[in-house]
């Protein structure tokens, strides 16, 4: 173990080193990649040399995602805190279901939860488990909505026409969900957003009467608290006036920017978020914990116990339930992901996650403030968000990201509101200091200018095929 060990301290340390003279990885064009790498598998193994060398190989040519130049995902950084955590989760390979495999990592795993629900304001009978993704957070938040409106579902199918709403700028996973619980994609409603990206309420009662005539039984309303593209927050404390008077499971979607909670400044854009019946966030975005570290908390930890325990006798053996995590998760076997939060969050406070959280929303503050004091560009996003959205003279947004990524330059995605494409850059990399943001755009700037003639060119053959 010790040579491997040794290893990757050599391979990490000769990438961080690489990263920081290219920040962009070398682009290798998809039909290029197996000419590029060795990455067959043969019967006979590989001498140590080899080995090293294609490994080294492979990583160096993988997609850089804790550089300055990295801006495409909704993730970006490397915590070192974090990352020891991660490491740590990795050599230990304990599996999160019960006190007797997993031990110590147990009470991480709690006092996570614990503390994410008192700082909701929750009281005892709160509870949450950790899931692979927020995708997954949201499935099981769908499952204990579906279950808390009616046990039947669980034993003898669906027998209710169940009605999920949602806005049309929340997560795909949405529908998906639907679809996977039974209840159908075709009975997930879209609220529609305003000019910012968030639920209009006026129409959401209307929506729900008339479900409710048509025979239809509403049961889940997710919120988002911070919208793919625009970073968009729903208001929380009125939608639960609706929930309220419906009796409808309140789910708000954090992945992307639900760790405002810690946050004293920017905790008002989830206002009520006390009130829901179910709430989860990903430490791995705006938190920068390696991938993944995927929370869910609900108000009722009852309904975690209704929708995901199980008898089984060959696995819960020892200790109370309260120990034997696998009784609220939607997985058996389970990695620990919440060690990497854990060492993070002990190492700077609670009050280090609060600046964490007020750093990412500042350099949003200063890639908008460029924007609006430079004509050759148009804003598309608001205030108060970590997602930057703009054009620059006028070029179509798609040509320029996907340029800057062929040539090395940068990594940064576009997106879509209304009709309107344009780049997205989100400010989620803790590490980033306010320079990185400006040279972003100074990279962008120089690099159009150099290749000008490449944007003619994508402009022309756009118009030859239209
Ligand atoms: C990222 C994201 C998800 C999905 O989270 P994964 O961990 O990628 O599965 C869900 N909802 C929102 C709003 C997100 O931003």
């Amino acid at each position: 173990m010790k040579s491997i060990l040794d290893l990757f301290h050599r391979i990490s340390n000769e990438l961080l080193t690489d990263e920081k003279e290219h920040p962009v990885a070398p682009h290798i064009p998809s039909t290029e990649l197996y000419n590029t790498l060795d990455l067959s598998l043969k019967s006979g193994p590989l001498d140590e040399v080899a080995f090293e060398k294609v490994v080294r190989e492979l990583a160096f040519a993988s997609t850089r995602t804790a550089t300055p130049g990295f801006f495409n995902q909704l993730y970006g950084g490397r915590n070192e805190k974090a990352v020891l955590g991660e490491l740590l989760s990795v050599i230990l390979n304990n599996s999160m279901y019960t006190y007797k495999a997993a031990g110590a990592q147990v009470g991480v795993e709690k006092v996570i939860l614990k503390e994410v629900c008192d700082t909701i304001g929750w009281l005892n009978n709160s509870g949450g488990t950790f899931a692979a993704g927020g995708s997954m957070t949201n499935f099981m938040s769908m499952l204990m909505a579906r279950d808390a409106a009616g046990q039947k579902a669980r034993h003898q199918g669906m027998q209710d026409k169940m009605i999920v709403y949602t806005s049309k700028e929340s997560h795909y996973s949405i529908p998906k969900n639907a679809a996977f619980c039974g209840i159908g994609r075709d009975n997930v409603r879209y609220i529609p957003t305003d000019l910012e990206g968030k639920i209009e309420l006026s129409g959401l009662e209307n929506m729900i009467k008339q479900d409710i005539a048509e025979g239809g039984l509403p049961m889940m309303i997710n919120l988002t608290a911070g919208t793919t593209v625009l970073g968009a927050f729903d208001p929380v404390r009125a939608v639960n006036e609706i929930c309220k008077k419906y009796k409808i499971w309140m789910h708000v979607d954090g992945a992307y920017c639900g760790s405002v909670l810690f946050s004293k400044k920017h905790k008002h854009l989830i206002d009520g978020i006390e009130l829901v019946d179910s709430f989860s966030f990903n430490a791995h975005k705006m938190l920068g914990t390696p991938l993944s570290c995927s929370i869910i908390v609900v108000k009722n930890k009852k309904h975690l116990l209704e929708s995901f325990s199980n008898d089984a006798s060959y696995l819960y053996q020892t200790d109370s339930d309260g120990f034997n995590l696998g009784q609220t998760s939607l997985q058996c076997g389970r990695r620990n992901d919440a060690l990497k939060f854990w060492t993070l969050w002990k190492s700077v406070g609670t009050d280090g996650l609060e600046k964490i959280v007020d750093h990412l929303f500042a350099l949003a503050d200063t890639a908008t403030e460029y924007v609006r004091n430079n004509e050759d560009y148009t804003l598309y996003s608001y205030d108060e968000t970590i997602a930057v959205c703009f054009n620059y003279k006028g070029i179509p947004a798609r040509d320029i990201c996907t340029l800057l990524y062929e040539h090395s330059e940068l990594m940064v995605g576009y997106g879509s509101f209304k009709g309107d494409e344009f780049i997205r850059l989100t400010t989620i990399n803790g590490q980033n200091e306010h320079q990185d943001i400006l040279n972003f755009f100074s990279t962008l700037e120089q690099f159009v200018e150099e290749h000008a003639y490449l944007f003619e060119q994508q402009l022309a053959e756009q118009e030859l095929a239209v």
